[in-house]
C-alpha cells in the first residue's frame, strides 16, 4: 500500500474501545465522553474481516490500542483472529497495564509479542493525579512486571511531558535504560480540544529533554526497537535499552508516516489529526466491498497534520486521542 506521497503504509493501529480506566490529564476529560453504544463497536469478527482485507493489500503490521483496550471482553480472542490473518506478522499493544497483570499471560499465549506501557511518572502520588484514578499505581507495577516475566519483547514506556508534572523526573527515566532493557519515550503532547490546559500551558519538548540527558552524559543515536514509528532512538554508552523522542510538535515526522487508524466504531483515519475518516462499519454491515473504500482513503492520506500548539485548530475536531487510538 503506497500513497500518493510514496509513503509506504503497512501498519494500523486498532482501537478496540473508545473507554478507559483512567482519565489522564492531556487525553481524556475526567467526566468522560459520551461513549459509543454496544453496536456502534466493531465485534472481532468485523475487525478480522478489515484487517484481512487490509493484509490483501499489504498490510503486515497491527498493534491494538484503544482507549484502554484491556477493558474490552475477551481480548484475547481477537488477538488469536488477527493471528491468524495471512501476511500478518506483527501484533503489539498500547496499554495503561492496570488490567495487564491478569491478561499477560493469556495475551502472550494468543500472540501478542510486544508491548507499549503508558507511564507519566516513576512516584505513585503523581501517577494518580496525572491519570485521575486513586489507586491505579499498584496495579500499573504488577502490569509491567506481568510483561517482563511473560516475556513481552520489547518493552517500551510512553512517557508523555508534562511541565511542571513529570519534566523533573526525565533523567530518572532515562536511568532506567542502563538497567533494563526498556525503552523509554518521551512524547510531546498534543492539543485537542479538551486538553487545551495542558498542552497549551504545560507543553514540554522532547528537544529540551534531550539537551537535559546529553548534560548527563554522551547519548548515541541508534536504530532503536523493532516498531518501525515515529521515535527517534538514543541510547547512554553501553546502556540495554534506549532513550526515544517522539515530536509531533517541534520536528514534524509526517514524511515518514506508515499507518493508518482504525476507529472502535469502524472508521479508517488516514491521520491522526484531521477530519478524514471513511465509514468502513456500515458498508461492511451492507455487505459491500471494503476494497475500494481503503484504497481512497490510502489516496487521500494528508501530507502532514497541520497541529498547531497552544491551539486545538489543527486537531480536525478531535476531542481526545483515546477516540482514534493515539
Ligand atoms: N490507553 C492506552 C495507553 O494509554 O497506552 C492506549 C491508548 S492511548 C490514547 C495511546 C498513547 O497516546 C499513550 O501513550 C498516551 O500517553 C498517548 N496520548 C494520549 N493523549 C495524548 C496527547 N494529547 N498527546 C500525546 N500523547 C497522547
Ligand atoms: Fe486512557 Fe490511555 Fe487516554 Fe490515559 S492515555 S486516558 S490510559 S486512553
Amino acid at each position: 500500500m503506497r500513497d500518493q506521497f510514496g509513503r509506504r503504509v503497512e501498519y494500523l493501529r486498532v482501537s478496540v474501545t473508545d473507554k478507559c480506566n483512567l482519565r489522564c490529564v492531556y487525553c481524556m476529560p475526567l467526566e468522560g465522553l459520551p461513549w459509543l453504544r454496544r453496536d456502534d463497536l466493531l465485534t472481532y469478527e468485523e475487525i478480522e474481516q478489515i484487517v484481512r482485507t487490509m493484509a490483501g493489500m499489504g498490510l503486515r503490521r497491527v498493534r491494538v490500542t484503544g482507549g484502554e483496550p484491556l477493558v474490552r471482553r475477551d481480548l484475547p480472542d481477537l488477538v488469536r483472529m488477527l493471528r491468524d490473518v495471512p501476511g500478518i506478522d506483527d501484533l503489539s499493544l498500547s496499554t495503561n497495564a492496570v488490567l495487564l497483570a491478569d491478561q499477560a499471560d493469556a495475551l502472550r499465549d494468543a500472540g501478542i509479542r510486544r508491548v507499549n506501557v503508558s507511564l507519566d511518572s516513576l512516584r505513585p502520588d503523581r501517577v494518580e493525579q496525572i491519570a485521575r484514578r486513586p489507586g491505579c499505581w499498584a496495579p500499573i507495577m504488577d502490569g509491567l512486571d506481568a510483561a517482563e516475566r511473560v516475556g513481552f519483547d520489547p518493552i517500551k514506556v510512553n512517557v508523555v511531558l508534562i511541565r511542571g508534572r513529570n519534566d523533573d523526573e526525565i533523567e530518572e527515566f532515562a536511568q532506567i535504560t542502563r538497567e533494563r532493557p526498556w525503552h523509554v519515550r518521551f512524547i510531546e503532547v498534543m492539543p485537542t480540544s479538551s486538553n487545551l490546559e495542558v498542552s497549551a500551558k504545560e507543553f514540554f519538548s522532547c528537544q529540551e529533554a534531550l539537551a537535559r540527558l546529553r548534560a548527563v552524559d554522551r547519548l548515541e543515536p541508534v536504530p532503536g526497537p523493532p516498531g518501525n514509528g515515529p521515535a527517534i532512538y538514543h541510547r547512554f554508552p553501553g546502556a540495554p535499552g534506549t532513550v526515544g523522542v517522539i515530536t509531533p510538535m517541534s520536528h514534524n515526522y509526517c514524511d515518514r508516516c506508515n499507518r493508518m487508524r482504525l476507529t472502535a466504531d469502524g472508521h479508517l483515519r488516514p491521520c491522526l489529526f484531521g477530519a478524514i475518516q471513511t465509514n468502513l462499519r456500515d458498508p461492511l454491515r451492507a455487505g459491500s466491498e471494503l476494497l475500494p473504500l481503503i484504497e481512497e482513503t490510502l489516496r487521500i492520506k494528508p501530507e502532514r497534520h497541520y497541529l498547531i500548539q497552544g491551539s486545538d485548530r489543527g486537531s480536525g475536531g478531535l476531542v481526545a486521542l483515546s477516540q482514534t487510538g493515539g
